[in-house]
This record gives C-alpha cells, structure tokens and sequence, in this order.
C-alpha cells in the first residue's frame, strides 16, 4: 500500500490532475480527465485518464468497469467536440514495454484529424 502511495506521488499524471505541472486541461468530470497531449502525433491528441492512480490497464480491476466505460463514452464525446467524429479517430492504450508504455498512469490516446496508418509501427 505504502508503494503505490508512493508512486501515486510521484506520477507525472496525478500531478497533472493536482494542478502540480500545468497542462492543457480539456475535460473533468466524474472522475475523468482529459488533456492535450505535450506531444501531438496526430491533429487531435488527447489522453483521456481516471483521475484515480490505476498504473495500467492491467492494474484496472471489476471496481473500475463503470470508470472505464466512462473514458470510452469521454472519448467519443471529445472526438464530437473535436470535429473528428465523421472522419474517424482511433482510441488507444499501451500497457506494458513492448507497447512502449512511459507513464505509469491509465491513460487512453485519443488520435485524429489525419489519417492513421495500420497497424501500428
Ligand atoms: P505512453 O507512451 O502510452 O505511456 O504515453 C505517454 C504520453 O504522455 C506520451 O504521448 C507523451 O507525449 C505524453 N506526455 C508526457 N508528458 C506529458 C505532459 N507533461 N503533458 C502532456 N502529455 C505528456
Ligand atoms: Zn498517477
């Protein structure tokens, strides 16, 4: 318990969602946040995360089910405010090191506003 105390501290997202390093915040609620990416790989990306420490979608257990179908609903409604619902976007979360996971909090990729290639390099 004291560990993921610990890494709850130092995680770069939850010091997002503290206000503790600044980003450009475009959605809160219900336990949701959604924020511009500091790194844009597409017109639109955003990573949309719950706003509780959960290091990985592995780590996300039964409790979470209801916080996860929430991001998903977040993402099409971001994708909507977007302007990227008709063209298309692409929802995506990298859990572990061959996925090239580098922050240890839940996060989703919401990707748009080009075309995407697949599958994914
Ligand atoms: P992943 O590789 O799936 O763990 O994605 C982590 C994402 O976090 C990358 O796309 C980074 O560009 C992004 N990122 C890292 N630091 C920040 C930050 N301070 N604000 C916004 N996005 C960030
Ligand atoms: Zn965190």
């Amino acid at each position: 318990m004291k560990a993921e105390i610990d890494a709850a501290r130092q995680c770069l997202f939850c010091r997002i969602r503290d206000g503790e390093i600044p980003a450009e915040i475009i959605y809160r609620e219900d336990g949701v946040l959604a924020f511009r990416d500091i790194d844009l790989q597409a017109p639109v990306h955003v990573l949309i995360i719950p706003e509780k420490h959960i290091a990985s979608l592995a780590e996300a257990g039964e409790p979470d089910d209801e916080l996860l179908g929430r991001i998903c609903r977040t993402a099409a409604l971001i994708a909507r405010r977007e302007s990227i619902e008709q063209s298309g976007y692409r929802l995506v979360v990298n859990n572990g090191p061959d996925a090239g996971q580098a922050v240890d909090h839940l996060h989703f990729h919401l990707l748009g506003g080009r075309s995407l290639g697949w599958p994914p390099g």
